[in-house]
């Protein structure tokens, strides 16, 4: 009797100290909506549109496969960014209690606001290629009315590439994109071979062929397992200090009025350049383009 009472406190012990050395494993997400499942013109994706609200609660449930992916694979602390629009897409009431929601813009660190080094990987929902890709559905980089390319250190990059750069400061690796095949294809001929959902594939700037709700989210749960669990194989993307921004504008007067500014150059009619000690002081350079009237209020 008291062999098997001994042996019982033996196995309790066990579990007591394997439920201790369990290794925290955080995770960040960072949703935008182009490349959510069946989006393909501006009526899902903003207040106007006849489909948005429906929409919102489709890109609520692409990161709630996202969340439950990332937990079957060990996440214990989620922190979620709502990077799209007015930043105030996603039904914060139906995720989990113990996930936080960055919300809102200006963000000094943008669309992966609140990232730091004690995270383990980042997650791309929604995701959408950039303002120089000819494919994708609503291609841009950030900003669709004004930005007709963005430049780091000589390199077009979308705004995959400029937050895995983000995330790369801290020494975090993107483990997943999810969104149409284009958004997928240029994430990986830029960031090396990680996780793609493809739930999606344009036919064009405003249509494509598109898997159910239900189905996209399916993937994206195994799609995100998969990706944590093998995130510590994946390298952060780093990019060499200091950063050089290349800020290519649709119209001129942005430039000509940005390069009023002492550390900023007029690279040519459309194009200013900003050299950051790092890519934040870049993003911060960034979000202020974004962001700045002089009729700001409050
Ligand atoms: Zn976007």
């Amino acid at each position: 009797m008291w062999l098997k009472a001994l042996m019982l406190m033996i196995m309790l012990s066990m579990i007591v100290v394997s439920a201790e050395t369990q290794p925290k494993r955080k995770v960040y997400i960072s949703a935008d909506m182009e490349g959510i499942a069946g989006v393909v013109t501006g009526e899902q994706l903003g207040p106007q549109g006849f489909e948005y609200q429906r929409f919102r609660e489709f890109m609520t449930n692409e990161v709630l496969a996202a969340i439950e992916g990332a937990r079957a694979a060990g996440a214990t602390e989620i922190l979620v960014s709502d990077s799209h629009g007015n930043g105030q897409n996603l039904l914060i009431e139906r995720l989990p209690k113990d996930v936080q929601i960055v919300r809102s813009w200006p963000r000094p660190l943008m669309m992966v606001e609140g990232i730091d080094s004690t995270f383990d990987a980042v997650l791309f929902v929604g995701y959408h290629t950039g303002t120089t890709n000819a494919e994708g559905v609503r291609a841009h980089t950030m900003s669709s009315a004004n930005f007709a390319d963005v430049r780091l250190n000589g390199v077009s990059v979308p705004e995959a590439g400029l937050n895995a750069a983000i995330a790369g400061h801290f020494g975090v690796p993107v483990a997943l994109i999810t969104g149409d095949d284009a958004v997928v294809k240029e994430a990986r001929a830029l960031l090396g071979d990680l996780e793609g959902a493809v739930v999606k594939w344009p036919l064009g700037f405003h249509s494509a062929r598109t898997l159910t709700p239900d189905a996209s989210c399916e993937l994206i749960r195994e799609k995100a397992k998969a990706a944590v669990a093998r995130s510590g194989q994946r390298k952060p993307y780093r990019l060499k200090t200091p950063v050089e921004l290349e800020l290519r504008f649709k119209n001129y007067r942005p430039a000509e009025v940005l390069a009023y500014l002492p550390n900023v150059e007029r690279a040519d009619a459309h194009t200013v350049r900003f050299r950051g000690k790092d890519v934040l002081e870049v993003a911060r350079f960034l979000e202020f383009v974004l962001h700045y009237e002089p009729g700001l209020a409050p």
